[in-house]
């Protein structure tokens, strides 16, 4: 018997089965003021229509620093903001198209940032503070980025790089600027208050998000500015948001989920979102809640398993009763988080699924419907979804396939950047958009989550290449070669784990390890250090050179490594 909880008393989607019959894309179009001539852009509905249209002292953003002080920014402040960045970058030479980084922990410039650069039509592409010098300077040079918005801090961290980024004509550094970079500050005070934003088209894009795949390195997702309508009608039914919520996405804008439902989504709604500043902390968030009075909170499975292990006294420790409706996605979300969720918190946490590539979620539990803890739910409104085998044939209820989406719903991916080889990867199972993800769906239609189908990790939520870990591995000048695998861990989902073959002369130890460890972590990125070593005399390959990861997958695990007859010996 699989186990099921009710439908919520109330939500924004009453009827789901009627929700999509009679759905229709056109039906949000009215709610953005493009539709009444204003201009196509994504930084223009989610922060000037509110600005111009009644909520102009509306608080927009409660950025919270660790130490608990907050700063807040109305929906008129955001505006004006990123409308004098917008014009500052243009006086830069940089226009419709360019690519602007933005490197920096969470902060209200962070989110200028993003909607100045959108607003004068140049793709923003975020990246997550964790990240080190050579992941930074990787998608600088993909992107062909013109300018990085960052600070003092994070800019001493490219020191090592700084040679490599000769392409980047100008660095632009929230604080205090110098050595031949320029102050956020300055191009604020010197821009136009009033900037329009410039219209774009649909298929433009208006973000790039770094994301990996099984090989090379990560690939440069490019959402379109059409995005706004998948990403309005998810934050309305599958985050249930309202105007009047305080909404907190734990995200960081690095990884889609910060931008698409953490940011743009919600402000589409016009709702106040909260950013906190510091590290996960679970007095801190608890406390976060309580004091803001957050009713909707999107976080992720890794960050519920270590509250979760927290244990319930902390919980009783503060009054959470303001929330009103919890998410989660990323990650596969245990069936015990759901009953801790329940019992501890009170709330039913609606898990959703989706990915960067297809930029709003696209399979969700909804409050209107009974949930089935360990599914994901059902399609959104307005996507269909299905499991299939490689000739696209719908594979019945019960058996597992290639989770696969109908393509052509909006906020997919317009492009991968210098990518479109990468691109059609995507589109070779006939009439299907295929994710990557193994699943399958019961004979409700409920999709369970099963694995993915290639070598990409999941560790605390994030994406990993096992490519990119192992080319930081092999700059080490121990190492000769190495394979990177998941290991499932209780607690992050999957832990990273390194195979290591050495170079001659150097010895297996302890101190070996540990500096192989912090080589990556300081110039890969903070997360995607392998938690665990193992030295080997050598990989296992194909004949034809290929190293066969599933082999160390499948002896990690405790399975079968299936079909060696490519095996080297
Ligand atoms: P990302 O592009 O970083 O959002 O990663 C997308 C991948 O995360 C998917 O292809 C899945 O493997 C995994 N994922 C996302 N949401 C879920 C979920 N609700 N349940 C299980 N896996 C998920």
């Amino acid at each position: 018997m699989v186990w099921t909880l009710p439908p919520a008393e109330s939500g924004n989607l009453k009827d789901y089965q009627a929700a999509r019959r009679g759905f229709d894309w056109g039906l949000f179009h009215a709610e953005f003021d493009w539709s009444r001539g204003g201009p196509y852009n994504v930084a223009a509905e989610a922060v000037d229509r509110h600005a111009c249209n009644g909520l102009s002292d509306k608080v927009a953003l409660l950025s919270v620093r660790p130490d608990g002080a907050v700063r807040s920014l109305t929906f008129e402040e955001l505006r004006e903001s990123s409308s004098r960045l917008a014009s500052g970058l243009m006086r830069l030479d940089i226009s419709k198209g360019d690519r602007v980084l933005v490197y920096m922990e969470r902060c209200p410039e962070l989110m200028i940032s993003l909607l100045g650069t959108v607003k004068m039509g140049a793709i923003a592409g975020p990246l997550f503070s964790a990240l080190g010098p050579e992941a930074v300077r990787d998608r600088a040079r993909d992107s062909g980025a013109k300018a990085i918005i960052t600070t003092p801090g994070l800019l001493r961290r490219l020191d090592p790089v700084r040679d490599e980024l000769e392409e980047v004509e100008h660095l632009i550094i929230v604080g205090e600027a110098g050595g031949g970079s320029l102050s956020f500050d300055l191009l604020l005070a010197s821009g136009d208050p009033d900037f329009r934003s410039v219209d774009m088209v649909p298929e433009d894009p208006y973000v790039i998000h770094y994301t990996s795949g099984s090989t090379g390195k990560p690939k440069g997702i490019l959402l379109g500015h059409k995005a706004m309508l998948q990403q309005l009608m998810a934050c309305r039914y599958v985050v249930d948001l309202q105007a009047e919520d305080v909404y907190w996405c734990s995200a960081d804008p690095g990884w889609v989920t910060g931008t698409s439902v953490g940011i743009f989504g919600p402000w589409y709604l016009g709702a106040t979102i909260v950013s906190y500043e510091g590290r996960f902390d679970a007095r801190a968030w608890y406390s976060l809640i309580q004091r803001l009075r957050v009713s909707v909170w999107f976080t992720a499975p890794t960050a519920l398993r270590m509250l979760m292990r927290e244990g319930d006294g902390l919980v009783k420790e503060y009054d959470l009763r303001s929330l009103r409706h919890v998410c989660s996605a990323g990650e596969p979300l245990n069936p015990e988080v759901v009953r801790w969720g329940l019992q501890t918190l009170g709330q039913r946490i609606h898990d959703n699924w989706w990915q960067t590539e297809t930029g709003a979620p696209c399979i969700s539990n909804y409050r209107c419907m009974a949930l089935r803890p360990g599914s994901m739910g059902r399609p959104v409104p307005g996507v269909e979804a299905a499991i299939v085998d490689e000739a696209g044939r719908e594979l019945p209820p019960g058996r597992e396939g290639f989770l696969a989406l109908r393509p052509g719903w909006p906020s997919m991916m317009v492009g991968i950047w210098n990518g479109p080889t990468r691109y059609q990867e995507y589109f070779q199972i006939p009439g299907w958009y295929r994710s990557g993800d193994l699943a399958y769906r019961d004979e409700d239609g409920y999709f369970w989550f099963r694995s993915r189908a290639d070598d990409v990790i999941k560790t605390s939520g994030e994406r990993l290449g096992p490519f990119e870990v192992e080319s930081a591995l092999i700059e080490h000048p121990a190492v000769q070669e190495s394979a990177v695998i998941g290991k499932p861990d209780p607690l992050r989902g999957e832990i990273v784990k390194a195979f290591v073959v050495l170079l001659p002369g150097h010895e297996p130890s302890e101190e070996l390890k540990e500096d192989i460890v912090q080589f990556v972590r300081t110039r890969l990125a903070y997360y995607a250090y392998p938690r665990e070593v193992e030295f080997l005399d050598s990989l296992p390959k194909t004949r034809s050179g290929k190293i066969m990861r599933r082999v160390l997958k499948a002896r990690e695990r405790g399975e079968s490594p299936g079909d060696l007859s490519t095996l080297e010996d």
